[in-house]
C-alpha cells in the first residue's frame, strides 16, 4: 500500500512539472521563411551548370575554364564568393588541397593528384559557440569505367544533385545569422574512394573540431526506380549506423549494458530530422533506414563515422541504375547515362528543405546536455541527472524523452527545468534520452544516459 501511494505521489509531481509546458513547440518563423526560399528552379540552374563541365572526374582537366574538375570547383567557389557578399564578409571560401598518392588504399588513383574540396564557411555570430555543422555533396562524377577521366560523365544526379542542395542552402542561409558555424562543402574523390571526405574528416578530428552533425547528400534528385518504374517523390531515405564505428571502451560498455543498439548518436540525429525538421517540409518525409548505407555501398559520411563524428546520408527512395555510373549511350534502344533531363528538381528541392530545417534547428538550439547519467539500482523508478550544455544558446529547460523498447521513435516527452528527473518508469521497459530546449522551444539532439553508481 505504501509503495502504491508513493507512485501516485511521484506521478502527480511529474504531471505537475510536465504542465510547466515546454516553451512553444510551433514552427520557428525564421526557419519557415528560409525553407520557403528554397527554389527548384535555382537547384536546376546549379545542376545544369555542373553538367556543362562535361566531366567532373577527379583525375580530369584542372586547367580549362570550361571543362573538367578544375573549372567545376572554381565555379562552386565563385558561387560561395557571391553569397559571401550577403554575409557582411562573414563567410570564408577555400579550395582545400589534398595531396593524393597512388598505392595503399588508393587503388583508384593511378598517379599523384592534388584534389581540392570546396568549402564555404559561414561563421557563427557567437564567438563562444564552438559548435560546427557540416553539409556535403560530392562534386566528382564518373562513367561506367571509374578510371576514365576524359569520357563524358554528366553526373546530374550523382552527385550534382547533392552539391546543388549544398549550394542552395548556402545561398539561402548566408542571408541569416546563426550562433554556430556552418560549413557548406563540395568534396572531390568520392568515386575514387571517398578521398576528399576522408581528408576533411581526419583534419577535423586532428583539429578537435566540435562537429555536432554531418549531413551527406548523395543522389537526391531521382524519384522513379529502374526495373519497376515505381515513383516516390514524397520520401527521402536517411541512413545511419546502428553500432558506432568508433566508440571508447566506456561507450561500448554503456551501450551493451543498456542494449542500446538502436540509439547511436547518428540514429538520434535521424529521429531529430523526423521529429524536428520534417514538419517544415510539409508532406515530404524521411525514412529512418536502420543501415549505415545501401547494400554493398558506402559514402562520404563513412569516414566521418570512422573518425567518431555524428553523420547521416540522404539518398532518394528509388534509384535508377540505368542512369547511375553509366556511360552515356543507347544500347538495344535503351538509353543510359546520368543526364539532366532525368532529374526531378522539385524532389531535390524538398530534400534541400529537409536539410535546411535540420541545420537551422540544430544551429539555433542549445548544445547537447552533458554527462547524462542514469542511476544503477533495482527498482521500478528511473533517476536521471545531467549537466547543462557546454556551448550554444542557453537552455530554458530540458525534455526527457521516453519510448518503449520496441518502438523506433520517442513516444513521451516530459519537460523539466531542473538538471534531473525522477521518473516512475522502469528502465527495463523503456529507453530514455535528454535534450536541451532553447528559445521558442527549439530542441538539441538527444543524449542517452550512461548507467552510473
Ligand atoms: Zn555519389
Amino acid at each position: 500500500m505504501r509503495s502504491f501511494l508513493l507512485v501516485i505521489f511521484v506521478t502527480s509531481t511529474l504531471l505537475a512539472s510536465a504542465q510547466k509546458k515546454s516553451p512553444a513547440s510551433n514552427l520557428d518563423a525564421d526557419i519557415s521563411a528560409m525553407v520557403k526560399e528554397i527554389s527548384a528552379d535555382s537547384i536546376r540552374n546549379h545542376i545544369q551548370k555542373m553538367v556543362s563541365f562535361g566531366t567532373r572526374h577527379s583525375l580530369s582537366d584542372t586547367i580549362s575554364a570550361t571543362t573538367g574538375i578544375g573549372a567545376a570547383r572554381r565555379w562552386v567557389a565563385s558561387k560561395f564568393l557571391q553569397f559571401r557578399k550577403q554575409t557582411g564578409a562573414n563567410m570564408t571560401v577555400e579550395l582545400d588541397p589534398a595531396d593524393v598518392l597512388p598505392g595503399g588504399r588508393n587503388t583508384r588513383i593511378p598517379r599523384r593528384v592534388i584534389m581540392k574540396n570546396v568549402l564555404g564557411t559561414l561563421k557563427g555570430s557567437d564567438p563562444n559557440d564552438d559548435r560546427v555543422l557540416l553539409i556535403s555533396g560530392h562534386l566528382d562524377s564518373r562513367a561506367t569505367d571509374v578510371m576514365d577521366s576524359v569520357i563524358a560523365a554528366p553526373g546530374a544526379n550523382d552527385d550534382a544533385s547533392g552539391v546543388a542542395v549544398v549550394i542552395e542552402l548556402a545561398r539561402v542561409m548566408s542571408k541569416y545569422k546563426f550562433p554556430c558555424t556552418i560549413i557548406f562543402m563540395a568534396v572531390q574523390g568520392e568515386e575514387q574512394g571517398l578521398i576528399g571526405a576522408r581528408h576533411m574528416a581526419e583534419k577535423m578530428k586532428a583539429d578537435k573540431v566540435n562537429l555536432i552533425a554531418m549531413l551527406n547528400n548523395d543522389i537526391v534528385g531521382n524519384s522513379v526506380a529502374s526495373e519497376t518504374g515505381n515513383k516516390n517523390d514524397k520520401t527521402v531515405r536517411v541512413f545511419s549506423e546502428m553500432v558506432p564505428s568508433l566508440e571508447t571502451e566506456d561507450e561500448k560498455k554503456a551501450r551493451e549494458s543498456l542494449r542500446a543498439e538502436n540509439d547511436s548518436p547518428s540514429r538520434q540525429l535521424v529521429r531529430y530530422i523526423k521529429e524536428v525538421a520534417e514538419p517544415y517540409a510539409k508532406g515530404f518525409t524521411a525514412t529512418m533506414n536502420m543501415r549505415p548505407d545501401r547494400f554493398l555501398r558506402g559514402g562520404d559520411h563513412t569516414p566521418f563515422l570512422q573518425n567518431g563524428f555524428v553523420a547521416v546520408r540522404f539518398t532518394e527512395f528509388n534509384e535508377n541504375f540505368t542512369q547511375q555510373h553509366q556511360t552515356v549511350r543507347t544500347e538495344n534502344g535503351k538509353e543510359y547515362g546520368d543526364l539532366l533531363k532525368h532529374v526531378d528538381f522539385n524532389y531535390a528541392a524538398n530534400v534541400a528543405r529537409l536539410n535546411l530545417a535540420t541545420l537551422a534547428s540544430l544551429a539555433k538550439a542549445p548544445g547537447k546536455p552533458q554527462a547524462v547519467k542514469m542511476k544503477v539500482n533495482l527498482d521500478n523508478m528511473t533517476y536521471l541527472t545531467w549537466d547543462a550544455p557546454a556551448s550554444g544558446p542557453k537552455p530554458k529547460g530540458y525534455n526527457v524523452l521516453i519510448r518503449e523498447t520496441y518502438q523506433p521513435f520517442w513516444e513521451k516527452t516530459i519537460y523539466v527545468t531542473d538538471l534531473k528527473a525522477d521518473l516512475p518508469y522502469s528502465k527495463d521497459n523503456y529507453y530514455f534520452a535528454v535534450q536541451a530546449v532553447g528559445d521558442k522551444g527549439i530542441t538539441s539532439q538527444a543524449v542517452m544516459p550512461v548507467p552510473t553508481r
